[in-house]
């Protein structure tokens, strides 16, 4: 079939929520993904870094084919084999002490809404019904109606209330603010440590061991979501560790599953996770054995073949190329690890248009917002690779 084709039935019988490139893809291995017509690209998205392991990793694929030859699902009615395996490799490579697996990302994140406000009830004592989650400006947690309600996003609530009470909003990377809005009624911070979906947007060195040391001081759970920032992509484990502190309970997603299947968890360093009993929260394919097999090997190989720390040298590598671009069009140069970004001056046209050319010299790259393109290819990425990479994007925005 035609590409044009594909995307004419998409366009007739799917729902409009995206607004994907025009590119059918059809085959994926390592750092490359092929289209239907067999043109190569470098992805630089990493389906919003679930792929951090390239795709198709051959120990991922056979880990679920194994699996999936031996037993996928019981639900939690009864046990596994592989859950009890997937909560000590995690706990034993995060420093967890308990583990809540689920399998969406904003699953993840509903599971720690309702943790912390029972938490909240139960130890800290607040009245039933009046806890308060901190949240900040520019957050991106997903898409369910109570994440919705406190996202500054006008496009992601417009027209999806009534919503959620119990949010506050304050601005990223302002510790004074942060500090201000804390009351008795407090039960958590939710944060990310750098937020992707804003664009890439880091905050000041220091913001998040204050947001530490706020929380321990007003007796508030942290709650970092690390579902993008988290397995390997700032070239640390976990982003926390850049500023070496640890959260109370830390959000993983995404690359969990090295982009194979929807794989989440909540880790819980404190006993916040004991607030919840049988029957109050749950999921029919959350810690099914298939995801636990897949989550088992696609930790096991980031770690093994050295992805996280080549996630520290190729992003320094990559962003260092990307600074020594010279193009009046580019505000700034931003990231951490792999995940990094160009954001453009207003005046550019929107970066939308440099996604499309990138494209075509063999780069698939995702605006984030009006002016940003993020960088996010895979952890494997090889030098070679982002020279590679370098001297395309160098000739498509050094140009505009
Ligand atoms: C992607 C993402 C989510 C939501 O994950 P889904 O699997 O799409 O539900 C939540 N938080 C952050 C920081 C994310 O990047």
């Amino acid at each position: 079939m035609e590409p044009a084709k594909y995307i004419e039935i998409e366009q007739q019988l799917g729902a409009h929520n995206y607004k994907p490139l025009d590119v059918v893809l059809n085959r994926g291995q390592g750092v490359w993904v092929w289209d239907v017509a067999d043109n190569r690209y470098l992805d630089c998205l990493s389906a919003y870094s679930a792929v951090n392991q390239g795709h198709c990793h051959p120990k991922i694929v056979q880990a679920m084919i194994d699996q999936a030859q031996r037993l996928t699902l019981t639900s939690r009615a009864f046990r596994n084999d592989q859950l009890a395996l997937l909560y000590r490799e995690l706990c034993d490579l995060t420093r967890s002490h308990k583990v809540l697996p689920m399998n969406s990302g904003a699953e993840a994140v509903e599971t720690a809404i309702k943790t912390v406000r029972k938490w909240g009830y139960q130890v800290k004592g607040v009245p039933e019904g009046h806890a308060e989650i901190i949240v900040c400006d520019g957050n991106f947690h997903g898409r369910t109606i109570t994440i919705v309600s406190f996202s500054t996003d006008e496009g992601a609530r417009k027209g999806f209330g009534p919503f959620t009470p119990g949010f506050k909003v304050v601005p990223y990377g302002d510790a004074d603010a942060l500090a201000a809005a804390m009351t008795p009624h407090t039960v958590a911070l939710l944060v990310e440590p750098i937020q992707g979906e804003a664009g890439v947007v880091i905050p000041p060195a220091g913001y998040l061991q204050k947001a530490r040391e706020l929380c321990t001081a007003h007796n508030v759970v942290l709650i970092l979501d690390e579902i993008q920032t988290g397995l390997g992509r700032t070239g640390k484990l976990l982003a926390e560790a850049h500023e070496g502190i640890e959260a109370d309970l830390t959000l993983v997603g995404k690359a969990l599953s090295g982009g194979l299947y929807p794989v989440s968890a909540v880790l819980s360093n404190t006993e916040v996770m004991s607030v919840l009993q049988p029957g109050e929260h749950g999921s029919t394919f959350g810690g099914n054995p298939l995801a636990c097999a897949v989550a088992r090997t696609a930790l096991k190989v980031l770690v093994e073949e050295g992805m996280i720390e080549n996630a520290a040298e190729m992003g320094a590598y990559f962003k260092q190329g990307l600074a020594a671009i010279q193009a009046d069009t580019v505000k700034e140069v931003r990231g951490r690890g792999l995940m990094l970004a160009i954001e453009f001056h207003p005046e550019a046209g929107g970066a939308r248009q440099y996604c499309q050319r990138l494209k075509e010299q063999g780069l698939l790259c995702k605006e984030t917002h009006e002016n940003t393109i993020r960088f996010a290819p895979p952890l494997i990425i090889t030098r070679e690779q982002v020279d590679w990479a370098i001297e395309r994007i160098s000739a498509v925005i050094g140009a505009g």
